[in-house]
């Protein structure tokens, strides 16, 4: 692989900038009014946050009965100022072996990763796909493959998936691989964003074209499934033609390759497949 691929390994946002405790008169001047209260008659909020200044025990008492009894979730603590409370949602990812809802009714043609894979997706090193808004096309980049063999290709997306975890991504970084023999492989399921154009993965369908299009050329049954299959993919999930891209038009690399590219291009052009889709 030569391409830099990278992903997003970072699902647990910063912790956010506490506030609403303590804090008088914010950055942006949202407390000002009320750190002045000479200036205008006092108001509710004002008394309230005397009340909090001047005795804040008094306050835990009745914000615990408060939510004992099922009160609102807003307290004590963040009226006065109204701030909005901290939220921090807590990342819970799920392993679906199945795709979700949509995502299930991928052709049946597609080659389940369980027939292939050595080992599961880490949920905890990716972030969730949805929603899907575009796609990339890529070689692989490695040696010259062009065996039209099950267990050849069978192998090598599994050599593709061994070295992307290598790189402690959570799974192989493509969605789909497309071997010599036309045949589409299931990489990374699409519930999870893939890992294939440094920061450009949000919503964005990886397919591999396996093989190196620097040094080889596309058989007629690898381009007309790639045709195929992206055509699918954009009615199922109504992604443009003006989003569907190859990796060197979204950052530096010569992937998808010499031989590759031109032939993706003019897959796009007014008289290509894909220009007929909608
Ligand atoms: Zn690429």
């Amino acid at each position: 692989m030569t391409d830099q691929h990278s992903q997003a390994n970072d699902p647990l946002p910063p912790p956010l900038p506490f506030r609403g405790e303590g804090v008088e008169r914010s950055e942006t001047g949202e407390g000002s009014s009320i750190s002045d209260p000479a200036s205008r008659p006092p108001t509710r909020r004002d008394a309230l946050r005397r009340a909090l200044l001047a005795a804040p025990a008094l306050l835990i008492a009745p914000a615990l009965l408060a939510a004992c009894a099922g009160a609102p979730t807003r307290t004590a603590r963040h009226d006065p100022f109204d701030h909005p409370a901290p939220t921090v949602k807590p990342y819970k990812p799920k392993w679906h072996p199945l795709p979700e809802s949509s995502l299930a009714d991928l052709p049946r043609s597609v080659i389940p990763r369980q027939t292939w894979a050595k080992g599961d997706p880490v949920p905890r090193l990716m972030n969730r796909m949805l929603p899907i808004k575009r796609i990339t096309l890529h070689h692989d980049g490695m040696t010259t493959f062009t065996s039209t063999n099950y267990s050849a290709a069978k192998s090598r997306v599994e050599r593709i998936r061994t070295s992307h975890r290598s790189q402690n991504w959570g799974d192989v970084g493509y969605h789909f691989l497309i071997d010599p023999a036309g045949r589409v492989w299931q990489g990374r399921p699409l519930s999870w964003q893939g890992a294939h154009v440094r920061a450009q993965n949000e919503g964005n369908i990886g397919i591999c074209v396996m093989g190196n299009y620097m040094n080889q050329r596309p058989t007629q049954a690898q381009l007309r499934q790639i045709e195929n299959f992206t055509a699918t993919l954009m009615r199922m999930y109504r992604i443009p033609l003006r989003e569907i891209h190859t990796h060197l038009e979204l950052a530096q690399t010569a992937c998808p390759g010499k031989h590759l590219q031109p032939r993706l291009v003019s897959m796009r052009n007014a008289s290509g497949t894909l220009a007929r889709v909608g």
